[in-house]
């Protein structure tokens, strides 16, 4: 590999495609923001910064970086909790802020397309005006891009009843790390033409290519909903009770769970932090809460199913269940969840794992995480998309020593991970692997497996300059 901040040459021809006014060289300052995202402490300096405005210049930069072997890094809104979008290998950095045009939105097909660099609320609040509903949501919606949420496979509350982001895309323009440009497959809502292009892009992390349209399909936008809080005296009983509702026959739009540890920390960086304090009270005894949504057009249906939710909770002698009756009650409850992240990492370095099993296995689960926790040392808090099974652990450095945190918490990661395969589970449901789960990867897939991927990493990148060192 060459320095190439050293080569007058290169950075003269990116100058020519890009413009000096989208390229950052020298200015440290400027590209430390390119060299960290939301994971852990990890900083990786990238070479170079490049902000190209359209798919040729994309294409015109790779195909450089692959002649010269040059390490080429895509980057979203560099929200990333696996580090997928650092420069480990230096090189250049390709940020797609540039890309932030919403293209199309289609009412009569019920589709859209749009560049990968749009932020996910300003798309889901423009097709929400025309009626129309994009459900991946995930809690960083307000500074994620569309094209990272591509790259992760993101997924967030709704995920559970409407599915994740690979769910809403039929068709995608790429750039390959060669430089060509291709579309993955066509804009139809099925499609048997051949192998499916589109869906391994989705949740690659930017190594097979550089996604630079998006077409996404769409849903009508539900017009009402429901939201219940639910308290329990142990996580335990919360994550039983999520299976036995789905036993009763609802399938709610969202089954978010938060430990008691999760709502202080939160409630207590709402009012100091941000000065927006939430109005909710919760009992001594109270351990876990469930915040539980249904969605759909028809009030007393939606009625009907929040009555036999309350049924089931009936059988947990779990306290009383809060109805959100105004909207402001139901976005209380929603930014209360959405900043269980950013307050648990305000309190402290946290690592974050985002594993998911079966949901009838949380139980279990999250007894054996607070049984690590003791065995290595460490305080954790849980919360997450329950309902698919999917579990945020925050694990918080706090007094630990810098050696402890990178040795023996790391073994207790490794250990709740064996936990989670034995457990049916997985090692992320949606915030991929990246370089901070990279080295459990063959706990949870086969050498069979990796090596299939491996093979099909370079048939798409034969120089093995798109993203190296992510995933596996
Ligand atoms: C507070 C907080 C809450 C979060 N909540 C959720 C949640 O509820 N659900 C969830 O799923 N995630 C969540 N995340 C994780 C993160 O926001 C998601 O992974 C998100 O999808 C990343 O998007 P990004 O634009 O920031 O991507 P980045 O971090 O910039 O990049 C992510 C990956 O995508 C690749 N990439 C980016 N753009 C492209 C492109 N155009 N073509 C090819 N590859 C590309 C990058 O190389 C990288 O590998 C949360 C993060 C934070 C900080």
């Amino acid at each position: 590999m060459i320095s190439i901040i050293e080569e007058k040459k290169l950075i003269e021809q990116f100058e020519s495609i890009v413009g000096a006014e989208y390229m950052l060289t020298h200015d440290e300052e400027a590209k430390h923001k390119y060299a960290h995202d939301e994971t852990e402490d990890y900083v990786f300096m990238p070479d170079v910064v490049l902000k190209p405005a359209n798919t040729e210049e994309v294409s015109q930069i790779l195909k450089i970086c692959n002649a010269h072997h040059i390490p080429v890094t895509p980057r979203g809104g560099g929200t990333g909790l696996s580090g997928g979008a650092l420069p480990v290998k230096k090189g250049v950095v390709i940020s797609m802020e540039r890309f932030n045009k919403i293209l199309n939105i289609d009412e009569l097909n019920l589709q859209a397309c749009v560049e990968p660099g749009v932020i996910t609320e300003i798309f889901q609040e423009a097709v929400k005006e025309k009626g129309l509903f994009y459900p991946p949501d995930p809690s960083s919606r307000g500074t994620c891009f569309l094209g990272g949420n591509l790259g992760e496979n993101a997924g967030g509350p709704k995920a559970v009843k409407y599915g994740v982001t690979r769910d809403y895309v039929l068709n995608l323009e790429v750039v390959l790390p060669t430089g060509e440009i291709i579309h993955t497959g066509a804009n139809v809502l099925k499609n048997s033409t051949g192998y499916n292009l589109t869906q391994l892009m989705i949740g690659s992390e930017g190594t097979l290519g550089i996604i630079t349209k998006i077409y996404f399909k769409l849903r009508p936008y539900p017009r009402k909903d429901v939201i219940l809080c639910a308290s329990f005296r142990s996580s335990e009983e919360a994550c039983e009770a999520i299976s036995k509702i789905y036993m009763a026959g609802v399938t709610p739009s969202g089954m978010e769970f938060v430990d008691r540890d999760s709502i202080e920390k939160t409630k207590k960086y709402l009012a100091e932090v941000l000065h927006t304090p939430v109005n909710m009270e919760i009992g001594e005894e109270v351990q876990a809460q469930l915040i539980i949504e249904l969605d759909g057009n028809d009030e007393e249906v939606l009625m009907k199913e929040a009555e036999t939710i309350v049924e089931v909770l009936d059988n947990y002698g779990s306290g009383e269940v809060l109805f959100a009756d105004s909207k402001q009650q139901k976005d209380e409850l929603w930014k209360l969840r959405r900043n269980v992240s950013p307050a648990v990492n305000s309190y402290s370095l946290t690592k974050s794992e985002d594993v998911v099993v079966p949901r009838g296995n949380l139980p279990a689960l999250v007894t054996d995480i607070k049984e690590i926790g003791k065995e290595y040392g460490f305080n954790s808090v849980c919360y997450g998309h329950a309902g698919d099974g999917n579990l945020h652990i925050n694990i918080m450095k706090e007094n630990i020593s810098d050696e402890d945190w990178n040795g023996k918490v790391n073994e207790g990661i490794g250990k709740i991970f064996q936990r989670v395969v034995e457990l049916g589970g997985t090692l992320s449901g949606e915030h991929g692997i990246g370089i901070a789960k990279r080295p459990y990867m063959s706990m949870a897939v086969s050498e069979v497996n990796l090596n299939l991927m491996r093979g099909i990493k370079k048939v798409f990148d034969p120089n093995g300059i798109l993203n190296p060192d992510k995933i596996f």
